[in-house]
C-alpha cells in the first residue's frame, strides 16, 4: 500500500513550547507542510528577515520555496482571519496563494461561532482564546457545522443563515452578528485556492512534516480534561486530520520547552509563584501570542513528559527556550511523586548553553525519558538553531 511518509512535530506540554520554529527549521526538507488540528488558536510566532510574524491559520512553512502548506482536515478555519494573514504575507512579498491546499472536509469557523462565546460564559474558566474554535467543533461533532467543501453548493448562503438562525435563538436578548463584506472576502479566498480531498492528494508525496498545535496535555481526550482543547493535538489527531493511515507515521518530533508553562485554569503540579513566576514570565516573555495574556509558569515536569512521550510514541525530542534558564544557580525538575506532591531533582545551573551543566541537563532527561534530544532551540530567531545528533538519513519514501 502506498502513502507518503508522514512525519510529526508536536508539543508536549501546555502548548507554546516553540513548535513553530522547530517546523520551521525542519521544513525544508519536506515538499509539503500540514496543519492537522486546531483553529486561529494556534498563534505560532516566527521571525521573517527580522520581522516578526504570528501566523494562526497558516502553516509554519510558508517562508519556504517550494513547500506546500496544507491546512488538514481536522482544522477549524476562519476565512476572515485567513484573509487577514494572505494579506498580511503578501505585504512581507511572499505570496501564500501559490502554496496553500485546504483540505475539503475542515470546517469553517462563522462569526456566529465566535459570537457564541461572547455572549455565553462558556469556557471562560477554561480560558478559550474566544475564537469560535469551541463551538465551531462542537457543530461539526453535532452534525450541524458546515465543512468547507460546502462553499461551492448552491444553498451555501442559506445553510450558513440556517446556521445563524439556529444558535441566535438560544440568546434571544442578544444582537447575532450579521455576515460582513469581509466573510465573504475570505470567502471568495477560499473558492481561489486548491481544495482537495487529502488521502488522494498526499499521495503524490513522499514525504510530509504534520505540524500540531497547543499540545498533548491539551488533547480532547488525552489532556487535563475538562481543562482542553476542542481537538485532538496528539498523534492520533494527524491520522484523523490529514486522513492518512497510521502506517504512514514515521518520525515524532515531541517539542519541549526547559520549563512549563500554561494558559488558563486546570492541574499544574510544578507550578511557582511569586517572584519565581515573574522572573520566568519575564525572561521568557511567557505572554500569549493569540491573546496577550500572561502565562502561568512552572519547572519541567518530567513525569508528565513521559506520558506524552509514550503516548505520542516520539522518537525524538526538541528542546526549547533553554536560554531563559541562562544564570539561574539551580534548576529543578520533577521525577516522581503525585500531582500534589511533586518530587524534584535539583540540577546544577548553566550560565550559557555551552556550559557542560547544560549538556547535564539534556542528559538527564534523555536518561529519564528513554528518547534522545535532537534539536535544540537557542533563541527566538531562526538561525538560533543546532541539531545535537546525526541528523536521521533522509530515506524519504
Ligand atoms: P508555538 O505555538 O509552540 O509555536 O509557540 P509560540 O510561538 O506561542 O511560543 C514560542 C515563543 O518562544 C515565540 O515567541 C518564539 O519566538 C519563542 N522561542 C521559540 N524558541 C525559543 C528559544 O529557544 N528561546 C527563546 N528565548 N525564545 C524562543
Amino acid at each position: 500500500m502506498r502513502s507518503p511518509r508522514v512525519d510529526v512535530v508536536l508539543g508536549l506540554q501546555w502548548g507554546d513550547e516553540g513548535k513553530g520554529k522547530v517546523v520551521d527549521a525542519l521544513a525544508g526538507s519536506y515538499p509539503v507542510v500540514a496543519r492537522f488540528q486546531g483553529g486561529p488558536n494556534a498563534g505560532h510566532t516566527l521571525y521573517y528577515q527580522g520581522k516578526k510574524v504570528v501566523l494562526h491559520q497558516v502553516p509554519s512553512g510558508i517562508f519556504h520555496e517550494g513547500v506546500y502548506c496544507v491546512i488538514g482536515n481536522g482544522v477549524v478555519l476562519d476565512p476572515e482571519v485567513l484573509l487577514r494573514e494572505v494579506e498580511g504575507l503578501q505585504a512581507l512579498g511572499i505570496d501564500p496563494k501559490e502554496k496553500l491546499i485546504v483540505g475539503k472536509r475542515a470546517h469553517l469557523i462563522l462569526p456566529i461561532h465566535r459570537w457564541l462565546e461572547e455572549v455565553s460564559a462558556e469556557g471562560e474558566k477554561i480560558g478559550t482564546t474566544r475564537r469560535g474554535i469551541g463551538p465551531a467543533y462542537a457543530d461539526r461533532y453535532a452534525r450541524r457545522g458546515i465543512p468547507v467543501a460546502w462553499i461551492d453548493e448552491a444553498d451555501f448562503a442559506q445553510r450558513v443563515e440556517a446556521l445563524f438562525t439556529y444558535h441566535a435563538a438560544r440568546f434571544p436578548s442578544e444582537k447575532p452578528p450579521t455576515l460582513s463584506e469581509t466573510f465573504w472576502k475570505g470567502i471568495e479566498l477560499l473558492r481561489s485556492l486548491p481544495r482537495v480531498e487529502l488521502t488522494e492528494w498526499l499521495l503524490q508525496f513522499e514525504a510530509v512534516l504534520a505540524e500540531g498545535s497547543q499540545g498533548t496535555m491539551l488533547d480532547i481526550f488525552a489532556g487535563t480534561y475538562p481543562y482542553v482543547t476542542s481537538s485532538h493535538t496528539t498523534v492520533a489527531g494527524v491520522i484523523a486530520g490529514l486522513s492518512v493511515p497510521p502506517q504512514s507515521i514515521r518520525e515524532v518530533y515531541g517539542v519541549i520547552k526547559a520549563y512549563t508553562t500554561r494558559v488558563g485554569e486546570g492541574p499544574f503540579p510544578t507550578e511557582v509563584f511569586g517572584s519565581e513566576a515573574e522572573w520566568l514570565q519575564t525572561r521568557g516573555n511567557e505572554r500569549g501570542s493569540t491573546t496577550g495574556r500572561l502565562r502561568r509558569c512552572g519547572w519541567l515536569d518530567l513525569v508528565a513528559l513521559q506520558y506524552a512521550i509514550q503516548l505520542n510514541g516520539v522518537t525524538h525530542l526538541a528542546l526549547t527556550k533553554a536560554d531563559v534558564l541562562c544564570g539561574l544557580p539551580q534548576v529543578k525538575v520533577r521525577v516522581g511523586g503525585s500531582d500534589t506532591a511533586p518530587i524534584y531533582e535539583t540540577l546544577p545551573g548553566w550560565q550559557s548553553l555551552n556550559d557542560p551543566a547544560f549538556e547535564h541537563f539534556v542528559r538527564f532527561i534523555e536518561g529519564f525519558v528513554g528518547v534522545p534530544v535532537r534539536g535544540i532551540s537557542t533563541g527566538p530567531s531562526r538561525e538560533d538553531w543546532y541539531e545535537r545528533l546525526p541528523k536521521a538519513p533522509k530515506s524519504l519514501g
